[in-house]
């Protein structure tokens, strides 16, 4: 075993995030010398596979912490926000998946092939950004250096129900079995309408400005994330009935005049992020949800020159929300570590 190997807790470790947390380990070949797996009281017993053995999940506990280097929590902001502290006293670095700690002054706020440098300035705890943030600026970043600075950005997202986690999903495949069934659709829990053959242009709860929570987080997060105080981001989160993946659909004014082909330049000579891009292929070339699904890269396309705004850019991005927009990212950040 490498020297380097460290003593791994995952907190949340049988949640969609977490499961994908341990694919990533497995898969990047991340030397682990120990993996401690929480989880609520409720999968205290079970057991997940890691590299060929099966590891019983233990609950969360202020003192599930002890010899942890390196802590990486998707249970929630309230778990996070109630037991990080206790892993930081312990002597662990938490990289944490809610929203708890990202605005905090002296929590980094990493995707690390944007802004990984910033990590290593941590008081024992790193945020991983929000998934349609991160989706967002794994395309916007290349762009961002290659035109002078982004100065505004309007979205629209189109968001799996697996950013809701194992409930989304199941409420989706809940629905949809019962309408093919011909039965009456069944009232959901997670959703505030029915999520099956709709869309919902809601995603977390609204703020006093008629915007949601989500939405918010895109302006603020990419603000700290870019090191550009001035970015404003008027952002539109929807829900749609897709499994796995969001997609976003940016229109980003630049300082510096923008084209296409050297956006496409830039994106491709990026690490991450994929150009799929060419209309006028038979079939036209764009990518979707599913072409990215349980791949590391956000694919880009329909990249074109804005028609209403001045030096603006419009295009299309997707990614993994669970993969890059969660769990990848956060191995990326112990990595950096
Ligand atoms: P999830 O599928 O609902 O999983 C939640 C996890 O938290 C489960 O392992 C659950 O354990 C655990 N948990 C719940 N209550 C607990 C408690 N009282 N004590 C200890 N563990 C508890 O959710 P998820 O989608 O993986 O999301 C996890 C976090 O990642 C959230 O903060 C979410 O905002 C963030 N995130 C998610 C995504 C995404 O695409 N899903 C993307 C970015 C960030 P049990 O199985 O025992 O209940």
């Amino acid at each position: 075993m490498s020297q380097n190997a460290k003593h791994l807790a995952v907190a949340g470790a049988t949640g969609a995030v977490g499961i994908e947390i341990l694919k990533c380990l497995e898969q990047r070949n991340f030397p682990v010398s120990k993996l401690t797996l929480l989880a609520s009281a409720r999968s205290a017993g079970k057991t997940l596979p890691f590299r060929g053995e099966e590891i019983e999940v233990q609950e969360l506990t202020p003192e599930s912490f002890a010899d942890v280097d390196v802590a990486l929590f998707s249970a929630g902001g309230g778990i996070s926000k109630t037991f990080a502290s206790h892993a930081v006293r312990a002597g662990a670095v938490v990289v944490d998946n809610s929203s708890a700690f990202r605005m905090d002054d002296g929590v980094p706020l990493i995707v690390p092939e944007v802004n990984g440098g910033d990590a290593q300035a941590h008081n024992g705890i790193i945020a991983n950004p929000n998934c349609t943030t991160i989706v967002t600026l794994m395309a916007l970043n290349p762009m961002h250096k290659a035109f002078g600075g982004v100065k505004s950005i309007l979205a629209s997202s189109y968001q799996a129900v697996s950013g809701s986690g194992a409930q989304g999903i199941a409420e989706l495949e809940a629905q949809v079995e019962a309408l093919a069934r011909g039965e009456d659709c069944p009232a959901g829990s997670v959703y505030p309408k029915q999520i099956a053959f709709n869309v919902i242009p809601q995603v977390d709860v609204f703020q006093d400005n008629g915007y949601t929570k989500e939405e918010m987080k895109m302006h603020f997060e990419g603000q700290k994330i870019l090191h550009a105080p001035d970015i404003k981001a008027s952002v539109t989160c929807v829900r749609v009935p897709v499994f796995r993946s969001h997609a976003v659909a940016v229109t980003a004014v630049f300082d510096d005049k923008p084209s296409v082909e050297a956006a496409r330049e830039a994106i491709s000579a990026a690490p991450g992020v994929q150009v799929v891009d060419d209309p006028f292929a038979d079939p036209a070339q764009f990518p979707t949800p599913l072409d990215c699904t349980d791949g590391d890269d956000c694919l880009v396309g329909r990249i074109r020159e804005d028609l209403v705004l001045d030096k603006a850019l419009t295009f299309w991005v997707v990614g993994d929300q669970v993969r890059k927009g969660a769990a990848l990212n956060a191995v990326q950040i112990a990595e950096l570590l």
